[in-house]
């Protein structure tokens, strides 16, 4: 863990800003965020009174498309942008429908790590790890994962509300395209995303918002997002707002019927 930074603590948290993660959190409830991201939390609210239904259809998506990928007889699963836990996390998803499956979880932010070992208690015949790292850190991710992972089978790469972190400059399109092309035929890559596409006002507000507290928000456009996918073959029902991705697999989150939901989600097979 790294040290004590300004306005932070001992575990490298910084206190001082928001934090994606930690917003996320307070939107879904939780208890491991503080004043700054709740302050913005609060903000965002007022432009957009949807977000909390919005973080629990994607956080839906997530157990939806791990549930329906073990089903479907993947036992590996790489997941970038784990997020701080809660429950279900994917590997209880997982495990749940078979107890051997494998699991590297990655964020980049400290309080992730701090929690990290609420993501590492699962079955005894499986296998869990978790590496802290920049989602951009490919290689370092890829050499992690394949400790506990066989790399030359199909593995589920996860990229769950991550992307719309990492701008086109920054290299999420590489990114994806490293980690994608290091895995096996017959793996399979998730991803969800936000979009400007279904209220170009409230985006732009928000987008404007995260500018000035110094994060980075790249929402993509239904094409921009279909890009993450080349060279892969999309799943049924392809490019579709996360609610509508199997619901049959899962509930519906109380209050989704009456908003728009602005993200895409999909899940592709490298073929
Ligand atoms: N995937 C989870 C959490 C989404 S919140 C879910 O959908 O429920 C987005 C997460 O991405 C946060 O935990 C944040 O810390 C992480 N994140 C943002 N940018 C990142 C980067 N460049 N590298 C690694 N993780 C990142």
């Amino acid at each position: 863990m790294s040290g004590q930074v300004a306005g932070g603590d001992a575990a490298g948290i910084d206190t001082t800003r928001p934090h994606p993660a930690r917003m996320y959190d307070w939107f879904l409830g939780g208890k491991d965020n503080y004043p700054v991201d709740e302050a913005m939390g609060r903000r965002l609210l007022a432009v957009e009174p949807k977000v909390p239904v919005m973080a629990k259809v994607n956080r839906a998506f997530m157990q939806r498309s791990a549930r329906w990928l073990a089903q479907q007889g993947v036992r590996q699963f790489l997941d970038v942008g784990t997020g701080i836990p809660t429950e279900p996390n994917l590997h209880q998803i997982v495990q749940g429908v078979a107890p051997q499956c494998r699991v590297v979880y990655c964020d980049n932010d400290p309080i992730v790590l701090a929690h990290a070992e609420a993501l590492l208690r699962g079955t005894p015949e499986g296998a869990i790890d978790y590496v802290q790292a920049d989602a951009r850190r490919t290689d370092l991710i890829l050499e992690r994962a394949g400790e506990i992972l066989d790399l030359d089978r199909p593995v589920a790469l996860s990229l769950i509300a991550l992307l719309h972190f990492v701008k086109d400059e920054d290299g999420a399109y590489e990114l994806v395209e490293r980690l994608v092309g290091a895995l096996a035929p017959g793996s399979h890559l998730v991803i969800s995303h936000a979009t400007a596409d279904a209220d170009p006002e409230a985006a732009a507000q928000a987008d404007e918002m995260y500018r000035n507290s110094a994060m980075n928000l790249a929402l993509r456009s239904r094409a921009e997002f279909t890009r993450f996918f080349d060279g892969l073959e999309l799943v049924e029902p392809g490019v579709v707002t996360p609610e509508l991705w199997h619901p049959e697999l899962g509930e519906p989150v109380p209050g989704q019927e009456d908003i728009v939901v602005p993200g895409y989600a999909a899940v592709a097979r490298k073929v």
